[in-house]
């Protein structure tokens, strides 16, 4: 099987010291590619170092081999507060090293006390930029479903489409969503009793729109459906991105598809937005 993980963290600071063994892991697991999504200037150094450690991955002891990664650079609207007065040129020159993906971006009302002034500006800026060399782009919205439409209607997109990462929006968005060129992706974190609503949602994304992801380290499953396990160094449970195919499971299971059929799906789903866009130069 060849999971594809449409959305993670692994450079996130609490999977230091991890980061070998959960790629060991994952290659056994059946992971064959992952978007791994940058959040602010601080952690795009490490994004690009993980690219080339895995490209140049050729001895067989190294542990990702076997698993493309995809890093996309981009500022979190979390993490606006950080940006420095160069961040776009910044962000431009990780593009120019890889001219892979753009993400994570977005725009959140939800989270308590994050200004939500600057954040369509700084959207825009990083849309334009995906447009601009037709590089796909995660979005992450949270309660500003129908300003991101406007926005995604009235600015330039990605040819190849983008992902709406963790899509929690209401299922009525999704066909104008879909025509705007929009993947939608499922975490493990929906496959939790009380978030019927949003599974539910997933019945109405077309099926060629499709896309699966772990958030890892964040969004875990429910303690019954996960099968890796895994601790931060703060003793808090962390979500490991081997759990993949227990999403893939989880969904399979409640869509009531065959698994082999959702998974080819998927994976040429991941392809044709993903793919080619993550060329390293030498
Ligand atoms: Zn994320």
């Amino acid at each position: 099987m060849n999971y594809c993980d449409a959305h993670n963290h692994l450079q996130d600071d609490r999977l230091d010291g991890h980061l070998d063994d959960l790629l060991t892991t994952c290659a056994r697991a059946g992971i064959a590619r992952m978007v791994v999504n940058g959040t602010c200037e601080a952690d795009w150094p490490q994004l690009l170092a993980l690219a080339r450690h895995a490209a140049s991955a050729e001895d067989p002891a190294v542990p990702a081999r076997g698993i493309q990664i995809i890093p996309s650079f981009g500022y979190h609207p979390w993490y606006l507060a950080r940006r420095t007065p160069e961040w776009l040129e910044h962000l431009e020159h990780y593009l120019t090293e890889i001219p892979s993906a753009v993400g994570e971006i977005g725009l959140d009302r939800w989270k308590p006390d994050l200004p939500y002034a600057g954040q369509e500006a700084a959207f825009v800026a990083q849309l334009r930029l995906a447009a601009d060399r037709n590089l796909p782009v995660s979005i992450h919205c949270l309660q500003a479903w129908g300003r991101l439409l406007e926005l995604l209607r009235s600015h330039p997109r990605p040819e190849r489409g983008f992902l709406l990462h963790s899509f929690g929006g209401p299922a009525e968005l999704i066909p104008a969503l879909a025509r705007l060129g929009a993947y939608f992706s499922f975490p493990g974190y929906f496959l939790h009793a009380r978030k019927e609503r949003q599974r539910e949602t997933f019945k109405a994304v077309p099926s060629d729109r499709l896309l699966i992801e772990t958030d890892a380290p964040d969004q875990s499953l429910p303690p019954e459906n996960i099968r890796y396990p895994l601790t931060g160094r703060d003793g808090k449970p962390l979500n490991h991105p081997a759990n993949l195919e227990a999403v893939y499971a989880g969904l399979a299971k409640y869509l009531g598809e065959d698994l082999n059929t959702l998974a080819a799906k998927v994976e040429n789903n991941f392809q044709r937005v993903f793919a080619e866009g993550h060329l390293l130069k030498n």
